[in-house]
């Protein structure tokens, strides 16, 4: 059989309607697909295929991106995509972990990507697509053979690297087509990093594989981003994590009444907005829908399952502060310490469907330790089920679920108390050990512009006492200039435990 994510994208080979643009380039599918088969060839040289090789990729986002991925995809290689924003030396030790045969690079990356590079073979992004077109379609692939390599967050400890087959990504780009009602007349914009599931499954592929456009931005900018919404032919589509959502407000803040009225305009023409990777403050969706009328649709993901739940496409439907239910397809559990289904819970989530994964590579046992009998996924995030089947997240098991005298609390809950708070304009809730608590509540929090006093810890303990439950308060109020966060925007919460033990926040 072959690849389902190849067949499908051969259906557009010969439509001459855009499939990706940039800054400096323009792609029609017929064009896409007659570049990313020279990419191939370049890539195979000749031979059958790269046979499950990886290949690193190492290129600003925009078309040539995408052509080295497809090409690479097209020759029965693995993709690795890497960030054109990590220093050095973990790029080298991306492609040592994953064994890259080949590196991908961009003119813009090459001193970057120089220690990646020594003892591979390296071919340029810019030159990929010059060389001839090869016979044939693709090389022999298989729905189960690995197309993707994707590592995962490090949000809560090292980055694994996840495997995901061609199958994986053509079921999960259906299913999304289904529930997101993607159509060939659905124009994306694109401003994600492409080294996670988020920007480049989720969100690019799907386009892609609905036939629609995407407009690629070389990095999220909040203002480029509210300008590329009113341009002519705009975007139908916008996918977001929370932090950018809270940049563009701050882009909005800032500006003059007639831009802030025009950029309103220009969200209100979107058909979709959505967010994930992380939890959407509720105040982050309600703002959103004083401006446009809807709430983002918030969704949960992981790279290792892809889409486990999403709200509905139907604005009214949707319910902020709930990442919505299993798409068509998957299943979804709450289970107790033991595995024992919970009606609501909470407890953990498990996911089980055809978008899910098939293991992190070269770690059989971590591989083994996520899988609990039946093929479901321990996704490690603890849910709850409301009366009409949608979940929501109350955090990790790892990170976000505090013991406290007794109490079992949800960091993430904390979190959206405290930035009820007109002062509150970043917090991270965590537990620090305790002799006498087993793990005290700790707040680290970023006060708005000019609204230090309201943060100060006494003050802020006062306010939360008399809003939330006494063994909710944090214990201790840290005040910080900014949280450490990932690519996604995430707080890297270990940082931020071994920051506040160090004494360096
Ligand atoms: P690592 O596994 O390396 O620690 P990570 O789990 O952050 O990193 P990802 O696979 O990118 O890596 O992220 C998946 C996680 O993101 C989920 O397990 C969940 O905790 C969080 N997440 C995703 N979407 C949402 C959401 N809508 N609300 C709350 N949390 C979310
Ligand atoms: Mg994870």
């Amino acid at each position: 059989m072959p690849s389902p994510f190849v067949t499908r994208l051969a259906t557009f080979q010969q439509q001459e309607r855009l499939a990706v643009e940039d800054d400096a380039e323009r792609r029609t599918f017929a064009e896409l697909w007659d570049r990313a088969q020279r990419a191939r060839l370049a890539l195979t040289g000749g031979a059958p295929s790269l046979e499950g090789r990886a290949v690193a990729i190492l290129v600003s986002p925009g078309a040539l991106w995408l052509e080295a991925f497809l090409g690479t995809i097209l020759a029965g290689g693995v993709a690795l995509p890497l960030s054109p924003l990590y220093p050095p030396a973990e790029l080298a030790w991306f492609g040592e972990d994953a064994r890259a045969a080949a590196v991908i690079v961009s003119e813009d990356q090459r001193e970057r990507g120089a220690l990646l590079c020594e003892g591979r073979r390296v071919l340029s992004a810019e030159a990929l697509a010059r060389g001839p077109r090869p016979e044939g379609d693709a090389a022999s692939i298989d729905p189960d053979d690995v197309a993707l390599l994707l590592y995962t967050s490090g949000t809560t400890g090292k980055p694994k690297g996840a495997m995901i087959t061609h199958a994986n990504i053509e079921v999960q780009a259906a299913i999304l087509r289904e529930a997101w009602g993607f159509g060939e007349e659905d124009r994306l914009l694109h401003a994600l990093p492409l080294h996670h599931l988020h920007g480049l499954g989720i969100s690019l592929l799907t386009t892609l594989l609905a036939g629609a456009a995407a407009r690629m931005l070389p990095r999220f900018d909040a203002r480029r981003v509210w300008e590329a919404f009113c341009a002519p032919d705009g975007p139908t589509v916008w996918m977001a994590v929370p932090t950018m959502y809270q940049k563009l407000f701050e882009a909005l803040d800032a500006a003059d009444a007639e831009t802030r009225a025009r950029w309103a305009e220009g969200a209100r023409a979107l058909r979709l907005a959505t967010s994930g990777s992380a939890a959407l403050p509720v105040t982050l969706a309600e703002r959103w829908r004083s401006l446009t009328g809807a709430i983002p649709l918030e969704r949960f993901g992981m790279t290792e399952i892809g889409v486990g739940a999403t709200n509905p496409l139907d604005p009214a439907s949707r319910r902020p502060g709930s990442v919505g239910s299993p798409p068509r397809s998957v299943e979804a559990r709450i289970v107790d310490e033991a595995g024992r289904d919970l009606e609501r819970g909470p407890g953990e989530l498990w996911i089980r469907g055809p978008s899910v994964f098939k293991g992190y590579l070269g770690r059989e046992e971590a591989t083994r330790g996520a899988f609990a009998e039946g093929q479901w996924f321990r996704t490690g995030d603890v849910a709850e089920r409301a009366d009409d089947g949608s979940l929501r997240l109350l955090g990790r098991t790892s990170v976000d679920i505090l013991k406290s005298g007794g109490y079992k609390l949800s960091a993430l809950e904390i979190e959206e108390a405290l930035r009820e708070n007109v002062a509150v304009a970043e917090v991270a809730v965590v537990g620090l050990p305790d002799e006498a608590w087993g793990e005290r509540v700790v707040a680290v929090v970023v006060p708005a512009p000019g609204r230090d006093a309201a943060c100060a810890p006494d003050v802020l303990r006062g306010w939360a006492k008399e809003r939330m439950a006494p063994y909710k308060v944090p214990r201790e109020v840290i005040v910080a200039s900014a949280l450490p966060r990932n690519a996604l925007g995430k707080v890297v919460k270990p940082e931020l435990v071994k920051a506040i033990l160090e004494g360096t926040v």
